[in-house]
């Protein structure tokens, strides 16, 4: 059953002399049970897109198109109570910087009992005890629920938001770079326990970060985002270990860990693309080792590969094994 259905997608921001097209017609869905990665470098959409999804926009961001399903029902249009309810109850959602943003001067139990008892009527002591309970889930200390959010570590802190996220037992859990800013090993320790949560609450994950070695250990699925735009998805299998992308390609060898293959870590060179104005070419066309004029003419369709649930947006997509094996080995 499809959880999360979403459907060319389209969100722009509007700032003083420009429009910025930050997330440009992307659609993925998330079945019930599965992992689900968004991948890109900085300022690829990723954040555009969960905020989308949940109506969290700041003011200048508009959904221009789009339609977004959740468990059958439309959510594109809901009103501000049934929004802030299906977060709570349906979707847990851990912002970027999520451990930044504790109120630091309120106990961190406190902040979560509050937001237990805006959407279900419990008493104090009920929802401390859920507190309790939710400390132990993610690996914290119940006897500190009336630390403050200063008195925390930051991999605590994310611990903390994570509890209050899990509060309401939902079913999708969306973590937007929820190890970024930590040490590797908390890192490990966070997604460790995002997945022994989730599994436990048979809850799906859609899990965002730039560091795609964190989505090949932990999800099923992935879409590939650069400049606003999807540019290979599917499972993970598919897509990370015969990549069909240059920009995928370009992306594992910055993460050379996957599999082994590279020593040496190569950052993609060049910028991320304009977004000034809707895509006349290839996206990723400056940057592409393998570029020719074709890619000058318009940015290439997403189109189904002919293994299962794998598909690409490349005009060169026939060539991938010669440009895999190019870009492994690369002449300069
Ligand atoms: P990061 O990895 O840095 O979190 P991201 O993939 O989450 O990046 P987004 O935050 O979704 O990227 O941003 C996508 C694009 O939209 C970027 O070019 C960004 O500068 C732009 N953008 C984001 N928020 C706004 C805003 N409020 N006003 C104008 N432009 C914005
Ligand atoms: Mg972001």
């Amino acid at each position: 059953m499809t959880l999360l259905d979403v459907e060319n997608l389209k969100v722009t921001y509007t700032t003083e002399d420009d429009t910025v097209h930050a997330v440009n017609d992307v659609s993925f869905s998330i079945d019930e049970g599965v992992n689900y990665g968004l991948a890109g470098e900085s300022g690829s959409g990723k954040s555009t897109i969960a905020e989308a999804l949940l109506g969290l926009l700041p003011g200048n961001g508009t959904v221009e198109r789009g339609k977004i399903t959740f468990n059958g029902r439309d959510i594109t249009s809901l009103s501000d109570t049934e929004r802030r309810d299906m977060l709570w109850e349906d979707i847990a959602y851990i912002p970027q910087s999520a451990m930044d943003s504790l109120d630091p001067v309120m106990s961190t139990g406190d902040q979560i009992i509050q937001a237990i008892q805006a959407h279900r009527s419990v008493s104090d002591e009920k929802a401390r005890s859920r507190v309790e309970e939710l400390f132990e889930i993610v690996g914290l200390d119940p006897d500190r629920i009336d630390d403050y959010p200063h008195e925390f570590s930051g991999g605590m802190r994310q611990r903390v938001t994570i509890a209050m996220a899990l509060a309401l037992e939902p079913d999708l859990i969306i973590a937007d770079e929820p190890t970024t800013g930590l040490d590797v090993i908390v890192q490990d320790k966070i997604i460790d326990k995002i997945l022994e949560i989730q599994e436990r609450m048979d809850s799906s994950l859609l899990l965002i970060t730039h560091e795609i070695g964190v989505i090949a250990e932990t999800c099923d699925e992935l879409s590939i985002l650069y400049g606003g735009k999807v540019m290979e998805q599917g499972s993970v299998d598919n897509v990370l270990v015969n990549p069909t992308n240059p920009y995928t390609m370009g992306l594992k060898n910055s993460f050379p860990e996957i599999d082994g293959s590279n020593e040496d870590a190569v950052a993609i060179p060049g910028s991320p693309p304009n977004l000034n104005h809707e895509p006349t070419a290839c996206v990723f066309k400056d940057r592409c080792p393998f570029a020719t004029d074709e890619c000058g003419d318009s940015h290439p369709d997403l189109v189904s590969l002919p293994n299962r649930n794998h598909r690409s947006a490349c005009h060169h997509v026939d060539k991938a094994a010669q440009m895999r094996r190019d870009a492994k080995n690369p002449e300069t």
